[in-house]
């Protein structure tokens, strides 16, 4: 392959000196194009951009100083060095050449050897400059990718990193040259033992980082992918490794196989207890149950179907909700009515399931006219998740429900929700909107529930731009504060 000859320009050099260049530069595997007026000196800098130029100051047919001042003040030419021939004689020609943004000067009779040397030495600087802008460009890039990226020496240390990999697992100016596996080891768990990985013959290689879920700090998982990178004798040569937060993915996906362990636990215990019922019914004759027996049974069955039903009937309002499938009309609704009418049928037809006790205060006024712009059956489906859970969770004989309405601001309307039950601690109050989150977590299935309610209300409320978040005390109660936007009459 024929190797690609630097090119050197010559502008406006006499003919004497011209052939002289010329012949050097020949000798020396280097290009020359002959110039001399001063727009082919740019027209041919566009059309193949030369390594250097030689200019005679006192250029034939052109401004050699006002040509050097317009090629440094353009972005695309200002890289290019100019040597420039003087009368070393005159040192105003100097001067007059750094001021225009010349990089050296030669004399007329420089020798062979120093204008071999000198445009070598130029050559070589600019490459080095042009190598330094790419690495300041790889390093913009670097630090622009949304990944965390890394780059270790052989044995591990750290030698480089980008801006997200310093916020992913926590670096800082002391990190160059520590242990990455020390430093992982310090602050997570770490998936694979990477010590084994150290001289391996793998080109690949992906680990997770694990900080566990502690009460001081939110759990955060890190997927690690390395490439080695080797010598031609298959030594590492650096160690390139990319870093993803995939936390918000690993706790969906824990929440996914929770959810389904969940589920059939939740479904199993009715259906079991259902199934046992109906096989006394069959076997009646065989054991000969009195006529009161066979009714409780039966009963016992029926209570153990509409456990399942319900439970299903949640799991197809929660996913029809959640994945947007249900349009709902919004309509203005006098908010007091709204909520008297929804929880006396909730609490009616729960006292006919239910030995508790459950009393209700309204704390607004009967005849309030108040009105919101909600849909009716979102309001029906948050207050009845929230009386649900401040009855079922409730450990008194009696669960008492307060109900209280204020107009927050001109825009909003505020509910509050109170019972009487048995509080939440302070450090569940986010989780307990998260989806298939419960407090109790290694349950009994003795509570019913499979902790949506929460999150199906938080969704629903905050695709209207409201909020839902709870106060509470230990032993006390909870209250429940949600906002619903105001109707506005059109004036
Ligand atoms: P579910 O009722 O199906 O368990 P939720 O999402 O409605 O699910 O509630 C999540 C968790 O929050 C419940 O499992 C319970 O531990 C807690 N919780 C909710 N409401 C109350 C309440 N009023 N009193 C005590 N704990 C509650």
């Amino acid at each position: 392959m024929s190797k690609i000859k630097p090119i050197i320009l010559l502008a406006g050099l006499s003919d004497d000196l011209n052939t002289k260049f010329e012949n050097i530069l020949a000798a020396h595997d280097f290009r020359t194009t002959i110039l001399d007026n001063s727009s082919d000196i740019l027209e041919e800098i566009k059309k193949d951009y030369p390594e250097l130029m030689i200019m005679d100051y006192n250029a034939r047919g052109m401004d050699s100083l006002d040509i050097a001042r317009s090629l440094k003040s353009n972005s695309k030419t200002k890289r290019i060095p100019i040597l420039m021939l003087i009368d070393t004689e005159k040192p105003v020609q100097t001067e007059r050449g750094i001021e225009a943004g010349c990089d050296d000067f030669l004399s007329y009779n420089v020798e062979e050897q120093e204008l071999l040397t000198r445009i070598k030495t130029f050559i070589k600087i600019n490459t080095y400059r042009l190598l330094l802008d790419e690495k300041e460009k790889f390093e913009e890039i670097l630090n622009e990718i949304s990944d965390g990226v890394i780059v270790l020496r052989p044995d591990w240390s750290i030698e480089k990193y980008n801006r997200n990999a310093v916020n992913l697992i926590n670096l800082s100016s002391q990190s160059v040259g520590a242990d990455f596996i020390e430093h992982c080891r310090e602050n997570f768990s770490i998936t694979k033992n990477l010590y084994d990985y150290i001289d391996s013959p793998e080109k690949e290689l992906t680990f997770e980082l694990i900080r566990e879920d502690k009460t001081s700090v939110n759990p955060l998982f890190i997927l690690v992918k390395c490439n080695f990178i080797k010598s031609p004798f298959g030594k590492n040569l650096r160690i390139i490794l990319t870093l993803r937060n995939i936390t918000e993915s690993k706790i969906e996906e824990m929440l996914k196989q929770d959810f389904l362990s969940l589920i059939s636990h939740k479904l199993r215990t009715p259906i079991v207890a259902l199934t046992y019922s109906m096989r006394l019914v069959m076997k009646r004759h065989e054991l000969n149950y009195s006529e009161e027996e066979l009714d409780g049974f039966i009963a016992n069955a029926y209570k153990k179907s509409k456990e399942v039903n319900e439970l299903i009937e949640k799991l197809l309002v929660f996913s029809t909700v959640v994945n947007d499938k249900m349009f709902m009309k919004l309509e203005p609704i006098e908010i007091g009515q709204a909520i008297r009418e929804n929880v006396e049928i909730y609490t009616s037809s729960r006292s006919k399931e239910s030995s508790k006790t459950v009393e209700v205060e309204y704390l607004f006024p009967e005849e309030s006219k108040e009105k919101v712009i909600f849909s009716g059956e979102y309001l029906k489906i948050i207050l009845e998740n929230l009386l649900d859970n401040g009855i079922k969770f409730n450990d008194k004989e009696t669960a008492r429900i307060t109900i209280k309405i204020i107009k927050e601001n001109e825009n909003h309307f505020q509910v509050s929700i109170t019972d009487n039950g048995p509080g939440i601690p302070h450090e569940e109050f986010e989780n307990i909107f998260k989806k298939f989150y419960q407090v109790e977590r290694y349950f009994t299935g003795a509570i019913e529930g499979i902790g949506i309610g929460l999150s199906l209300i938080k969704h629903i409320l905050n695709t209207y731009d409201c909020q839902i978040w709870v106060e509470s005390k230990i032993g006390k109660g909870s209250t429940f504060h949600f906002t619903l936007p105001a109707f506005k009459d059109a004036v």
